[in-house]
């Protein structure tokens, strides 16, 4: 655990970027995507305060001991809750939390459909199918749905409580005139297997499509009844470079900042050896070392960052540590750091983090989950 070493969580941001989305799709409602530890920021908190400042009623995480976690930490609200990709239903006692902690299993294969149709114990749970559209990842393929109709039909099951499809290239252009485009042909085939299980008499109450690459390009919000923002809600846009630029337009910011501290600082030349495999000194100047490192998430791939402090620039130099890093700043920038002084990673405008992603070749979100236990979690 640290103390200054933190980040920075302003929940009044989320509640900005919640009303900017609101913007975007005004008839939609809002699945909120809280996997990953809310993509890093402490998924409790999070849930807590949209529940119960932003009224929203529904979050997606990623696996069953997320769900079981985070049902456990907030008996108080009332929430759907879906388990999107590691469900553990096979798992001795897995349906058991399904059915207790009121858990939503989004079935994703016709082998799961079948399991969970012939389990009677599985008789009361919403039925949520997510139908693969496209991208290979889970879902029901397209060759097995008039085999899912069948089954429904079979068991006398006439409602699905939420179907959903997920876009694999929402971050780039989407343009629904063109029906060669990845995301036009998912969209198009995700609304005639709605329309097959309507004309099976299977009536679908709700479903989804639109993350936040969609939701940003104005995709797949009127034909559904929810969309699923992850990333967007925390405050970064999902567009890659180019489609932002053509066409972003979002204006939030980000939830998070990440502040660390000034460990220690003293003058180097150029040729000193520095650090764990002895990196050379690219020029004289003054080595400032920050409390972060790899046990934090600021990984060894992140060695071309750039920290500014009063007006200089400091560069990584050598390896990053466990513990903490290493920047080289100007020689005369020494008389104005103190121990303890601040330095900021990342602020709340969304280009700072936008930026070193693009640097290093990653993405937001990886950069975000990587942040671990060790750095505190600050609401504001
Ligand atoms: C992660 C995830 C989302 C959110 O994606 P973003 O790009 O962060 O908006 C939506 N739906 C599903 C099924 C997901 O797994």
């Amino acid at each position: 655990m640290r103390f200054k070493t933190r980040l920075k969580v302003d929940l009044n941001i989320l509640a900005e970027n919640y009303q900017k989305i609101r913007g975007l799709a005004p008839n939609s409602d809002v699945l909120f995507v809280i996997k990953s530890n809310a993509y890093g920021l402490g998924m409790v908190p999070i849930v807590r305060y949209a529940c119960n400042q932003l009224d929203i009623d529904s979050f997606g995480c990623a696996s069953l001991g997320e769900a079981v976690f985070i049902r456990n930490s907030l008996t108080d609200l009332q929430f759907d809750l879906y388990v999107l990709s590691d469900l553990d239903l096979e798992m001795n006692g897995g349906i058991d939390y399904y059915l207790s902690k009121r858990l939503i299993p989004v079935i994703s294969s016709l082998q799961k459909l079948e399991w969970i149709l012939g389990n009677r114990e599985c008789q009361h749970l919403p039925l949520c199918l997510k139908m693969d559209t496209g991208m290979n990842r889970l879902g029901i393929k397209a060759g097995d749905i008039a085999a899912a109709i069948a089954l429904l039909k079979q068991k006398g099951r006439k409602e699905i409580y939420h179907m959903m499809s997920h876009f694999a290239c929402s971050s780039q252009l989407i343009n629904l005139a063109d029906d060669t485009n990845q995301s036009t042909r998912q969209f198009s085939l995700f609304q005639k297997i709605k329309s097959d299980f309507r004309a099976a008499g299977i009536n679908i109450e709700r479903s989804s499509m639109a993350n936040s690459g969609a939701i940003e390009q104005g995709v797949a919000l009127r034909e559904e009844t929810h969309i699923r923002p992850g990333l967007l809600m925390y405050g970064l846009s999902a567009l890659d470079a180019t489609t932002r630029e053509a066409c972003g337009h979002w204006s939030g910011k980000n939830v998070s900042s990440l502040e660390t501290n000034v460990i220690d600082f003293y003058p180097v030349k150029r040729g000193d050896c520095i650090g764990y495999g002895g990196a050379t000194c690219p020029s004289n100047g003054t080595l400032v070392y920050i409390a972060l490192g790899y046990g934090d998430g600021i990984l060894n791939q992140y060695h071309k960052m750039c920290l500014r402090y009063k007006e200089h620039d400091g560069n990584i130099v050598g390896r990053i540590s466990m513990d903490m890093s290493a920047l080289l700043f100007p020689m005369e920038s020494q008389k104005e750091f103190k121990i303890g002084d601040k330095l900021v990673l990342w602020d709340h405008s969304p280009s700072s983090l936008q930026e070193m992603a693009e640097k290093h070749g990653v993405i937001p979100y990886e950069i975000l989950c990587n942040i671990s236990d060790r750095v505190p979690r600050v609401y504001v």
